[in-house]
């Protein structure tokens, strides 16, 4: 087994290789020669992801009392965008070379001075800037007016609809709004597979309070983001909540962390917590002229609350799961590869298996104890190719806790035995001879 200890603790290209031989993601249109910064969730992929996803709302919305969510359209007014700045700043530095043409984002460059594409020195040109947002135009007018962007962030969306809550739910402050969806940047330079990509998937949190509590939330949030990690797979050895010094800071925020990761090619930003003040509320209230405020009954005071702002790439974070659960085993010659993803993250939950396909009692009585555990999850995967050995393999990577074959001693073979399964586990491959009804409530328990 690799030390995981030491960085890199698996390639990238490992990574990006397993994600598309067992069909979690594809490169984006790649029989069209692909589209950079985009890729396309396989069937599993699409499970994992799914998972996270719920897994957050479960936290970070269902389990409390102060949540409400929002889907927002994706396109919005663009006066949302010239109010929260985006139009006049959300821009990377962009440097292009005069010999080969290749553009850069100027504050990634190795070496300011030279090409990292053709090598030479004194070719850059002057950083410009170059802004992120995607444009396009809404109806058949041409006119400037009908310019929309895709949305950069799911944020504003929630900025937006902040007066609507309050007008439907009379919420007491604090409470939040939260919102899983699609976000666009153009990134000068997408890279590192779903690392840094054009068309994104974000779960993002506004939590409005009073002013003087700002302190407790942005704690309780910094908790909360933390004990998701650790649910969710992360391995915590590689997971650094960076604070990020005053002189950094962005210009509307007074307090932010970046949650960081490991990745195989370096640390990096996997989430930002950020202390946000009254800033985006105030802004939508110029721009929109709407005032956004919070009627304080028991002062009888207006006040604009702050705002703590907890964000969450999914991309980002399938990919530190991913980095985090891979393994390699080598006993003599051989080498196992498993993902020791959580069971509630895992996109297949167990899997079936009659222990020859071609005794039709078998297959016939394996298929009913899948019938029987798919009413606890539905994902529960049948496999009869090949031998069993090979079976557990291709489950192994691609992170199933649990296999279940059943055998003619299930059908009574040995009646001591009858209605037994054996139950093999991912992690360790250990097999125990179980009931029906105790891997059932195994499965229970570990699904949590
Ligand atoms: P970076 O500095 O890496 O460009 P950022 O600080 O611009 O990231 P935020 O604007 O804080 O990122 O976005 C919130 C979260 O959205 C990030 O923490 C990350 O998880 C995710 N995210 C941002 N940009 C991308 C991208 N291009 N591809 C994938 N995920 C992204």
């Amino acid at each position: 087994m690799k030390d995981k200890n030491t960085m890199p603790f698996v390639t990238l290209e490992t990574i990006v290789s397993l994600c598309k031989r067992r069909g979690f993601v594809f490169p984006g249109s790649e029989i069209y020669g692909g589209l950079a910064g985009t890729f396309d969730y396989g069937h599993l992929g699409l499970a994992l992801k799914d998972n996270i996803k719920r897994l957050w709302w479960r936290m970070f919305v269902e389990e409390r009392d102060d949540m409400y969510g929002i889907g927002a359209a994706i396109l919005m007014n663009s006066k949302v965008w010239e109010a929260s700045g985006h139009v006049s700043g959300f821009n990377d530095p962009l440097v292009e070379c005069r010999n080969c043409k290749g553009r850069f984002r100027a504050d990634h460059l190795e070496d300011a001075n030279t090409c990292p594409t053709c090598g030479k020195s004194g070719t850059l040109g002057e950083a410009r800037q170059f802004n992120m947002m995607f444009e396009t135009r809404a109806g058949v007018s041409d006119d400037a007016s009908a310019t929309v962007y895709l949305r950069p962030e799911t944020a504003a969306g929630m900025f937006v609809n902040f007066k609507n809550t309050i007008d439907a739910y009379h919420p007491k402050l604090p409470f939040g709004l939260a919102q899983i969806g699609k976000a666009f940047r153009n990134e000068i330079a997408p890279r590192d597979f779903i690392f840094r990509l054009r068309e994104l998937e974000q779960m993002e949190v506004e939590y409005f309070v009073r002013p003087d509590e700002w302190e407790r939330a942005f704690s309780q949030w910094e908790e909360v983001m933390s004990v998701f990690a650790r649910e969710v797979g992360i391995d915590i050895e590689h997971f650094h909540p960076t604070e990020i010094p005053p002189g950094d800071l962005a210009h509307y925020s007074k307090r932010t962390i970046d949650f960081e990761f490991d990745y195989p090619f370096g640390r990096k930003e996997l989430w930002g917590l950020a202390y946000r003040t009254d800033f985006d509320l105030l802004a939508h209230t110029k721009g929109s002229t709407v005032p956004l405020e919070y009627f304080d009954e028991t002062t009888g005071e207006k006040i604009v609350p702050h705002v703590i702002e907890p964000s969450l790439g999914v991309d980002r974070t399938l990919l530190a799961i991913l980095t985090s659960a891979y393994r390699e085993e080598t006993t003599g010659e051989d080498t196992r590869v498993y993902l020791a993803l959580p069971p509630k993250i895992a996109p297949i939950k167990a899997m079936v298996s009659p222990l020859l396909k071609n005794k039709p009692e078998l297959v016939e009585r394996a298929k009913e104890i899948r019938a029987q555990l798919k009413k606890i999850h539905p994902a529960i995967a049948w496999e009869d190719n090949g031998n069993i050995g090979k079976r557990y393999r291709r489950q192994d990577e691609i992170g199933t806790p649990f296999c279940i074959t059943i055998d003619f001693d299930t059908l009574g073979e040995n009646q001591e035995l009858k209605d037994t399964v054996t139950l093999r586990h991912r992690d360790t491959g250990e097999q125990e001879r179980l009931a029906i009804s105790e891997v059932e409530e195994r499965l229970r328990s570990a699904l949590g």
